[in-house]
């Protein structure tokens, strides 16, 4: 049976009237599922018996679980058990402009960044947009809150499950539901150029951050197997028509890994790389991993890195660190439960 939390309110418009119903009733159950939160159509006392007994038969309303919470001051991390009995992980993150939470796309990723503890978990399978949707509920119905912003940079590549990523972000962002706003929404790919493509048409306000990693084609083949793919070059290409095309702001990712990517030169590579793009440059904190033998920039370098963009004219940010001490890094947890 096919899980409602799967349908876009269009779909369940589109399911309503082929059985005879009227529209709204869309929005009736919308308002339901997401506003007041039941987890029955029985409970929905404006939907009349027959109806809910024909939505009971049609359609599942079956969750996943919270298999375990890591809590500390700022940060929440939620491993989820799905129904196939798969594990993936979320992270809830408190800042000064309100909580944003890190969700999965994929059960394991298949990119196999090097320095990426996701990676070493081959994919799965992807996650169904109802997954994806529950891992909102479930977090917001824990801390009794409401969620500000979503980022897809939990374990898996969004673009590589592009048609769930998309009904999902098309779902928490409806009016009738989760109401979170397409600004507040952040998809980050590796670059998978076509798919990037895709997202340029989609028509929706969404943010798209770009794991770019490396200021060229050598370093980043070194540890990005998906540039041999999608060079840099042409990915660079594609974001400046992204760019035109959309008049938004591309966020690059850029993860400072020590004597690897994180020189004087490679600052000024990379300046001259993004110059005259409306982008801004997002350094991150390497979370070491007991697995992998990367090892974080010091903080100096990270300075002299992000000082040596500014005199260049970029915009940059150093990202704030959070939950190192509860392995909120990366498919940490999934990975312990996994492979333990
Ligand atoms: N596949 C997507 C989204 C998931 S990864 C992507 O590549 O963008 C989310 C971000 O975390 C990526 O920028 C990824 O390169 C980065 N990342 C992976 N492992 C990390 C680690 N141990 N420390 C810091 N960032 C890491």
């Amino acid at each position: 049976m096919d899980n409602i939390y799967n349908y876009k309110i269009e779909d369940l418009e589109d399911y309503f009237l082929s059985i005879g119903e009227k529209k709204f009733k869309a929005k009736q159950i919308y308002d339901w599922l997401y506003v007041k939160r039941v987890r029955s159509f029985y409970d929905m006392t404006n939907i009349k018996k027959e109806l809910q007994d024909k939505l009971s038969s049609q359609f599942s309303m079956e969750f996943i679980k919270i298999k375990t919470i890591q809590k500390s001051d700022l940060t929440n991390k939620y491993l989820f058990q799905l129904l196939d009995g798969n594990y993936i992980e979320a992270v809830l993150m408190r800042h000064d402009y309100g909580i944003s939470v890190c969700v999965s796309s994929q059960v394991g990723c298949n990119m196999g960044c090097k320095f990426c503890e996701s990676g070493r978990l081959k994919k799965v399978r992807n996650l169904e947009t109802y997954e994806m949707v529950q891992e909102i509920l479930l977090i917001e119905s824990d801390i009794k809150e409401r969620i500000d912003s979503v980022v897809i940079m939990g374990i898996g590549e969004p673009f590589d499950n592009y048609n769930n990523v998309m009904n999902f972000i098309r779902i928490i962002n409806s009016p009738y539901g989760i109401n979170i706003g397409a600004r507040h929404i952040t998809v980050s790919t590796c670059g998978l150029i076509p798919k990037i493509k895709d997202f340029m048409l989609e028509n929706i306000q969404v943010n798209l951050a770009i794991s770019l990693h490396a200021p060229n084609d050598f370093i980043r083949n070194s540890i990005m197997p998906v540039n041999k793919a999608y060079s840099l070059v042409e990915l660079i290409e594609v974001l400046k028509e992204y760019i035109s095309k959309t008049n938004r702001r591309v966020t690059i990712e850029y993860v400072m890994l020590n004597n690897v990517n994180d020189s004087i030169d490679n600052a000024m590579e990379l300046a001259k790389l993004l110059r005259g793009m409306n982008v801004y440059v997002n350094l991150i904190p390497y979370n070491e991993t007991s697995n992998l033998e990367f090892k974080k920039s010091s903080k100096d370098t990270v300075m002299k890195f992000y000082d040596a963009l500014k005199k260049q004219g970029i915009n940059v940010t150093i990202r704030k660190e959070f939950g190192g001490n509860i392995d909120a890094a990366c498919g940490q947890l999934r990975a312990k439960e996994v492979i333990k």
